[in-house]
């Protein structure tokens, strides 16, 4: 398989600093990938804030809280002892980013990545704000008194409460939301939440506003990860250049079809120009494509100089795209190894699903006095004595009824101890319990705790010993 070249470089702004005048200024273009970008991340921002204030019979969406050591999902309950599905949820979401990476290239990156979501919003605040981007560079070489700046204090003021939102939503993912408003808000927070608080706060306000296609380029492992998972077959933001090249003015029929306006460049969030080749800090936002198809459309030329376009395709002599442009719609999910992550993808949300329902809602720990291996009390009988850890992850209060389930053949064992407990929801309840016999056969004998309520029936195996243990 022929691995793509990624070239790897930042051609308008390669010294750009976050705070010096040089830094990108995006310029925002309207047009379909831009429609798909907000259809996509308004969505996203809505569900990220709803999932920890929407609530179901009084319990949060989402709350992975640390207090009970406990997840709540859409009203299950999902214990520290699950974290083995956490697994199962790290290799779905990273064979649908296989899948994503290996037919669309990084459009994860460009259209859901929350840097992107984030960086997009904080970037309409500036535009709205500061003006278009000629203007806001205008500004930047402009002294102190320039009343502009009074937009740029106001620019800075709004992306600090963006952050501030963002942040303790962040926290109300861990703490219940309603919790971390009130202490924000009276200021009785503890510390553990005011620093959550206020790092992720940080965190957004440098990365969205600051920092922005910087993480991309040198923080972000998927742009690395990205040349591994590409083959000729994948679709990825692409200049025509068997189209585009030579560059010219428009009016000479020797050239190609780009007229070298450089609108592609001045809309790239992360400054690269896409006609130097399949680069790394490429995100795949479409932006350019939006940019080049306006231009296009304005010199009554074909669209999609610059569009997702896989390199088999760039690749194919002009007059035989047709047949190329119905591989490029085909090709890129229609291939073995793509189906094969696709199959697995499937196969694991289908397997993390079963493991979800079929897990134990009832968690019991049986410990046997280690101490004392067992009593001989004074009428004969042998005892063993065990310590019963119940935790409860219905959504619910539990009353269990406590029996005991022994082997056939092994009568005469009777159980000591409350009957009947009652476990509150989110709670740990901890019983002592004793199992006695006068007719053991035999050393050692498996015996059942067995907890029932109304429509649940579990059992916990624990050993029981008559005698020493050689
Ligand atoms: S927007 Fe299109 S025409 Fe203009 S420079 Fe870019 S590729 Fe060429
Ligand atoms: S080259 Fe185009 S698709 Fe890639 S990041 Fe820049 S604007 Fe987005």
């Amino acid at each position: 398989m022929e691995r793509i070249p990624v070239v790897e470089h930042h051609t308008e702004h390669k010294n750009a600093s976050v705070f010096a005048s040089d830094k990108i200024h995006v310029r925002m273009f309207p047009g379909v990938y831009s429609q798909l970008r907000r259809m996509v991340s308004w969505p996203l921002l809505f569900a990220y804030f709803a999932l920890v204030w929407g609530q179901s019979d009084g319990q949060p969406w989402i709350l992975f809280s640390i207090d009970d050591r406990r997840l709540f999902f859409f009203g299950s309950q999902l214990g520290w002892n699950d974290l083995s599905l956490l697994a199962g949820i790290l290799i779905v979401a990273a064979f649908g980013l296989f899948v994503v990476a290996l037919t669309f290239g990084r459009i994860w990156c460009g259209f859901a990545c929350p840097q992107s979501v984030w960086t997009w919003l904080f970037l309409r605040v500036e535009n709205a704000l500061e003006g278009p981007a000629w203007r806001r560079k205008k500004q930047a070489s402009t002294a102190w008194a320039s009343p502009q700046y009074y937009r740029c204090i106001g620019k800075h003021v709004i992306w600090g409460a963006i952050a501030l939102i963002t942040a303790i939503t962040f926290t109300g993912y861990f703490v219940p939301i309603r919790d971390v408003l009130n202490g924000v808000v009276s200021g009785n927070s503890d510390l553990g939440v005011w620093s959550w608080v206020m790092i992720m706060a940080g965190l957004t306000y440098l990365n969205a506003g600051l920092v922005r296609e910087k993480i991309c380029l040198h923080a972000c492992p998927y742009s690395r990860f990205q040349s591994v998972m590409f083959d000729d077959d994948t679709r990825t933001v692409s200049y025509d250049a068997l189209r585009g090249e030579p560059k010219g003015s428009g009016h000479s029929t020797q050239s190609g079809d780009c007229v070298d306006c450089t609108l592609c460049v001045q809309v790239c969030p992360t400054g690269i120009d896409i006609r130097e080749g399949l680069q790394a800090a490429c995100i795949d936002c479409g932006a350019c494509i939006d940019a080049c198809d306006s231009v296009m459309t304005q010199l009554n030329r074909e669209k999609g100089l610059i569009g997702f376009y896989s390199q088999h395709t760039l690749s194919t002599p002009l007059n035989k795209r047709a047949g190329a442009q119905l591989h490029n719609a085909i090709a890129p999910l229609f291939r073995w190894r793509a189906m094969a992550y696709l199959t697995i993808f499937i196969v694991s949300i289908i397997a993390l699903n079963l493991a979800v329902i079929g897990r134990d809602q009832l968690h019991i720990g049986i410990e046997r006095d280690r101490t004392n291996l067992f009593t001989q009390l004074p009428n004969g009988q042998i005892c063993n004595t065990y310590t019963v850890e119940l935790e409860s992850f219905y959504p619910k209060s539990l009353k269990l009824r406590v029996s005991l389930r022994t082997p056939e053949n092994s009568n005469g064992f009777i159980l000591e101890g409350p009957e009947g407990i009652h476990l509150p929801d989110g709670k740990v309840v901890t019983k002592n319990y004793r199992v006695c016999t006068d007719s053991a056969r035999q050393r050692r004998t498996e015996v059942a705790f067995v907890f029932s309520a109304e429509g649940i029936e579990l059992a916990k195996t624990s050993t029981f010993l008559a005698g020493s243990v050689r």
